[in-house]
């Protein structure tokens, strides 16, 4: 369904529970006391969302609530762009482009979503080729009427109302070029709106958010990509662990545990990049590919980081509790031909350095 938002009746809607606005006043009830200036500006915000979700025909669902909400509170200017930009095109919005436009900003990318962009971007491009067929047509259907009209130029009877003729072929020719530019021009600007949406959304999908660093999708596309593209088989790679990881949130909360995993990714990327591509490969536990790096290089850029970590003593930015130190244990193999199989026996290497006592970088055997 199509509404103008303009145009849409006006109904409140009460958007109770997870949101704990104002309750619906109940009949005779005197209406609460004016709410203070900034609240008042929140609840007229969020009524505004609750019109343009009616106005849309959309459903109230947090993710697409949260879209709307930034939207309209103009907190993202990305995503307003992207909005106006399908409202002047399809003059309508609906829930699935809504959950799109979610995904993209909370970077919980699925693959799906993906290839669903990647289609509407291809139905573009269809769109402009037809476009630029259609053009092609009218200059031809032209350039046969002028030859026509040329001809009867010569003819002593015709030749007057020819170049009438000829004048406004010319004239519509123009008209229609000039059109078919504009359309051409709107085409392109979405298309590029469109492929830039989708460039973000697969840089996104392959990105943790906590961190920074890509993430286990990103990392393993990676490896395939060394894998399929046939390079030499001088790679290495680890997997990194930290120790005793739990007992940091159990004891400091979940949020100072966050913080150590980002000081953990941070040390990491800036003491092996720009050697090694380093990633999230999920959890407390992050992955390096090493390229052109034999195993005892390898051993010594890692065994420095564990010390580096090793030698901090950590504080609870919370409330000045000290945490002490933190550990990472190290698993590291070199990939003889595959580096999926590689990343296997790197995995088994940190299961026997967490069984040798944690700390420590663990080498797999070659081809074990
Ligand atoms: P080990 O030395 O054997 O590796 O023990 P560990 O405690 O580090 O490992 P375990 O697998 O027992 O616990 C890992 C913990 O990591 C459990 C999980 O709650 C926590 N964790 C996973 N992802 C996150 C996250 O994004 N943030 C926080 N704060 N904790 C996370
Ligand atoms: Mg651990
Ligand atoms: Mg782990």
């Amino acid at each position: 369904m199509s509404i103008a938002l303009h145009s849409a009746p006006r109904r409140r809607l009460w958007l109770g529970g997870w949101l704990s606005q104002a309750p619906a006043p109940a009949d005779g009830v005197p209406p609460p006391a004016p709410a203070p200036v900034r609240e008042n500006t929140a609840a007229r915000l969020y009524d505004e969302v609750g019109e343009f979700l009616f106005a849309h025909d959309l459903p109230l669902a947090p993710d697409i609530f949260g879209v709307a909400l930034a939207y309209l509170g103009g907190e993202d200017r990305e995503l307003t762009l992207t909005i106006r930009e399908r409202l002047r095109t399809e003059g309508r919005l609906d829930a699935d482009f809504l959950r799109q436009l979610a995904e993209v900003r909370s970077g919980g990318i699925r693959p799906t979503t993906i290839a669903r962009m990647a289609d509407t971007l291809a139905a573009q491009l269809a769109q402009c080729l037809a476009l630029l067929g259609e053009s092609c047509t009218s200059a031809t259907e032209y350039g046969d009427a002028l030859d026509r009209e040329v001809e009867q130029l010569d003819s002593p009877a015709g030749g007057g109302d020819a170049m009438s003729r000829l004048i406004d072929l010319t004239m519509q020719a123009v008209a229609t070029s000039r059109q078919m530019a504009e359309r051409l021009e709107e085409k392109r600007r979405e298309t590029t709106r469109l492929r830039d949406n989708l460039d973000r959304a697969r840089r996104a999908a392959e990105q943790d958010h906590l961190t920074g660093l890509i993430n286990r999708r990103g990392f393993d596309a990676r490896l395939q990509a060394r894998k399929y593209a046939g390079e030499p088989a001088d790679w290495c790679v680890a997997v990194c662990d930290i120790d005793d990881f739990k007992r940091i949130n159990d004891r400091h909360g979940h949020d100072a545990g966050d913080r150590v995993l980002k000081l953990v990714a941070r040390l990491l990327k800036t003491e092996l990049a720009p050697d090694a591509i380093v990633a999230r490969h999920g959890g407390e536990e992050f992955a390096c590919l090493f390229a052109h790096a034999d195993v005892d290089t390898t051993y010594a850029k890692l065994d420095a980081v564990r010390r580096s970590i090793a030698a901090r003593s950590l504080i609870n930015q919370d409330n000045g509790e000290p945490i002490g130190s933190l550990t990472i244990s190290i698993g590291l193999a070199a990939v003889a031909d595959d580096p999926v199989r590689a990343m296997r026996r790197a995995d088994a290497a940190l299961y026997g350095a967490k069984r040798d006592g944690k700390n420590r970088v663990a080498v797999a055997e070659r081809g074990a």
